[in-house]
């Protein structure tokens, strides 16, 4: 089965998926952008990645570590099969899971 990775992307709460990875440092709004600690280099810097909210896309002033949501969280939580984190995040998004 084809799966529309940037639709699904695009669908992606990004408050939900900082849920999933256990994420709990700060949350800082600046606009579009949510300022969080990296989850993936995993500094002390509480504003090291910036979050497009409206792209849906992620960046580290840091470590350099960009892409989709997608991309964030098999990064941050070093799931292997890319297949599965998407699989997750679609069951999220649906909703099917609290
Ligand atoms: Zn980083």
């Amino acid at each position: 089965m084809m799966v529309d990775l940037k639709a699904l992307n695009s669908r992606i709460n990004i408050e939900v998926l900082l849920n999933m990875i256990g994420y709990n440092g700060e949350r800082k709004r600046q606009g579009k952008d949510l300022r969080i600690r990296c989850t993936i280099h995993k500094s002390d810097n509480q504003t090291s990645m910036a979050i497009d909210t409206v792209n849906n896309i992620f960046y580290c002033h840091n470590c350099g570590a960009k892409g989709d949501l997608i991309q964030l969280y098999t990064d941050s939580t070093g799931i292997a099969g890319q297949a599965v984190a998407i699989e997750r995040i679609r069951i999220i998004d649906e909703g099917k899971v609290a």
